[in-house]
């Protein structure tokens, strides 16, 4: 074994369990907390009023990269899958 190989297999392993790591976090914790009100749903105005957040609707959740990824390729997939069925 060479040592590009050992390299990328040294890589590969790790690069694996990251990706699943985060496959596991997108299914069980799908949300994380909004980055521009950290997560309290309002944020404060110019002069000093309180306003609900307008990234995260005043929820304080914003979706994962990931989850966003996986939703689209079940959305894709049952937009497929459904116009084949009425063929
Ligand atoms: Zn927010």
């Amino acid at each position: 074994m060479d040592i590009l190989t050992s390299l990328a297999s040294a890589l590969f392993v790790p690069a694996l369990l990251v990706t699943a790591g985060y496959l596991f976090t997108c299914v069980f914790w799908p949300f994380k907390a909004c980055r521009v009100c950290r997560g309290h749903g309002q944020v404060y105005g110019l002069f000093g009023g309180i306003r609900l957040c307008a990234v995260c609707d005043g929820t304080g959740l914003r979706l994962r990269l990931g989850r966003r990824l996986i939703n689209l390729a079940g959305r894709l997939y049952r937009e497929i899958n459904s116009t084949n069925r009425n063929r």
